[in-house]
C-alpha cells in the first residue's frame, strides 16, 4: 500500500510524466508492487515467497545468504545493489520487450525504497546502514514504532494509507484522467 501511494504521489507530482504505452504503464504497475515486497526476500516468511511457485524451496535456499531477518535488502546497499541489478537486467530485456525500462525502474525503486522508510516506522527498525549492525527506527525510541502486523498496523496505517492514496487521486484527478486517456490512445 506505502508503494501505490508513493508511485501514485510521483505520478501525481512529476512534471513533466513521460509518454508512456499501455505496456509500459502496466509493467510499471506491476513493477511497483514487487519492488514494494522485493526487501522481504530476507525474511523467510515473507510475502513475496508465498507468491511464487516453489518460493518456500526458495526462501530456505536464499535466507541464510541474505542474513534472516531485515538485513542487505533493507539497506541503503540493497538499495543500491537492486538499482543496479534491475537496471542491469532491465537493460538487457528491452532489446527484446517494448516496453519503457526506465519508468518501471523508477517504479520497482519507488516501491522498494517506500518500503523501507515504512519498515523505518516499525519496532525493529531497519539496518540503513548494513553491514554496520544498527537497526534505525522513527521515532528513535522503540517502544513508540509500530509493532509490524499489529493492531495498529491494521486499523490505522492501513487505511491511513488508503485514504491518503484516495486523497492524491481526488487532488490530482484533471492529471489522472489525462495520463489515462494518453495510455489508452
Ligand atoms: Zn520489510
Amino acid at each position: 500500500m506505502a508503494a501505490f501511494a508513493a508511485l501514485s504521489y510521483a505520478i501525481a507530482t512529476v512534471s513533466p510524466l513521460p509518454e508512456m504505452s499501455f505496456a509500459t504503464a502496466l509493467t510499471a504497475l506491476s513493477a511497483n508492487f514487487i519492488g514494494g515486497l522485493a526487501p522481504d526476500i530476507d525474511q523467510p516468511t515473507a510475502n513475496l515467497w508465498n507468491r511464487l511457485p516453489a518460493g518456500g524451496v526458495w526462501s530456505r535456499i536464499l535466507s541464510p545468504v541474505l542474513g534472516g531477518h531485515r538485513f542487505i535488502s533493507h539497506s541503503l546497499l540493497g538499495v543500491i545493489l537492486f538499482g543496479f541489478g534491475l537496471k542491469f537486467l532491465l537493460g538487457a530485456m528491452s532489446s527484446v520487450v517494448l516496453v519503457d525500462m526506465n519508468i518501471v525502474w523508477y517504479a520497482f525503486m519507488i516501491g522498494f525504497i517506500s518500503h523501507l522508510i515504512t519498515d523505518t516506522f516499525t519496532r525493529e527498525g531497519v539496518p540503513w546502514l548494513f553491514p554496520i549492525p544498527i537497526n534505525f527506527g522513527i521515532p528513535p525510541f522503540r517502544f513508540m514504532r509500530i509493532k509490524t502486523g499489529g493492531m495498529f498496523e491494521k486499523s490505522i496505517i492501513f487505511p491511513g494509507l488508503m485514504i491518503l492514496t484516495a486523497y492524491i487521486y481526488y487532488a490530482h484527478y484533471g492529471r489522472f484522467l489525462d495520463i489515462l486517456r494518453k495510455i489508452i490512445n
